[in-house]
């Protein structure tokens, strides 16, 4: 899906196609991400987290859709976060959550004192950012509201870009081949944290938000300056797909298709009782430039099988328009 032609120059028809094969595409990703692993389960609770960015939004969006046509039967209630940012302006949100009849709750915490309190600019000391703790504070107020709503699942917005750049970054810099987990269990055992955007593209997210009109709150309140490696690793994979334009999807396919005998993990060895690797363990089936046309490993995400070695393999690509309009 490459149109990129602005909401605003579209004639009615053609935005609200355009719209309808966003949410379809987003639905069918997120739906999978969901089965995959088990994000959501009959009876419950889901608390969607909205920070009012586009993101957020969108989940709490396709998450009611979802709801309204799933044999499943589970529950949402939404939670903004008021952190006491300086000029925070949250009605825009509530009118639309009350407009649009969700179950919402605007809790305040004012943890945007508490960061700069530690970490605002001191006399002779570089600037710090203020993210990690931030939203450190802000996970330990969602996991506490959640067990006052009685939650049993805490879900988050986090999409395709997001995971990558964190692959990206551990890779980088701690040494690790981690992304983001897709479900997740808090240290103290009260609090199930799910990602059910992860499959979905972020660029999909943005236009549907922008056709859907959402009313976007504004990010750049706290004066943090933006995680800086974070912003470059996200222009390196934007160089990535200049250069291989399915580069995203096959680097979200390949978490999908982890080959651990090709790996250097002896832990992983010995947990798999792995002892030597089998050659044909190496060969890919969807490696770049080796699928016509428009079949790439990008679908792989969404179609995900085992293999006999018990690794998820990429399948046989279907139809190139589930990829290209889902
Ligand atoms: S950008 Fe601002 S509000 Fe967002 S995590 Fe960083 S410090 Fe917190």
């Amino acid at each position: 899906m490459n149109a990129r032609i602005p909401v605003a120059e579209r004639g009615p028809e053609r935005t609200e196609a355009l719209r309808d094969r966003l949410e379809r595409d987003l639905l069918r990703r997120m739906g999978r991400c969901i089965t995959d692993f088990g994000l959501v389960g009959e009876g419950d609770r889901v608390m969607v987290c909205v920070s009012g960015g586009k993101d957020s939004y969108t989940m709490l969006h396709l998450l009611e859709r979802l709801r309204r046509r799933s044999p499943v039967k589970f529950s949402i209630v939404a939670v903004h976060l008021d952190q006491g940012h300086p000029g925070y302006d949250g009605a825009p949100l509530r009118r639309w959550l009350t407009e649009h009849g969700f179950e919402h709750h605007i809790v305040r915490e004012d943890t945007y004192s508490i960061v700069v309190d530690k970490l605002g600019p001191k006399d002779g000391e570089q600037p710090q950012t203020y993210c990690s703790l931030c939203s450190r504070l802000r996970r330990g107020v969602l996991y506490n509201v959640a067990q006052e709503l009685g939650a049993s699942r805490i879900a988050l917005g986090h999409h395709r870009e997001d995971s990558l750049e964190t692959l990206m970054l551990n890779l980088m810099f701690t040494g690790s081949i981690k992304a983001m987990p897709p479900k997740l269990v808090s240290d103290d055992g009260r609090n199930v944290v799910i990602r059910p955007l992860l499959y979905c593209p972020e660029e999909h997210i943005a236009q549907l938000a922008a056709i859907e009109a959402f009313p976007i709150l504004p990010c750049d309140l706290c004066g943090s300056q933006e995680n800086l490696m974070r912003k470059q690793v996200k222009s390196l994979l934007a160089q990535m797909e200049a250069l291989a334009p399915k580069a995203k999807e096959s680097m979200l396919a390949a978490l999908t298709n982890v080959r651990p005998s090709h790996l250097l993990d002896r832990g992983l060895w010995d947990r798999l009782g792995l002892d030597v690797a089998r050659e044909s363990e190496g060969k890919s089936s969807a490696v770049a430039g080796e699928e016509s046309g428009e079949q790439s490993a990008g679908l792989a995400a969404l179609r995900t099988s085992y293999g006999p070695d018990g690794t998820r393999r990429l399948p046989v690509i279907g139809n190139p328009d589930d990829q290209a309009g889902l």
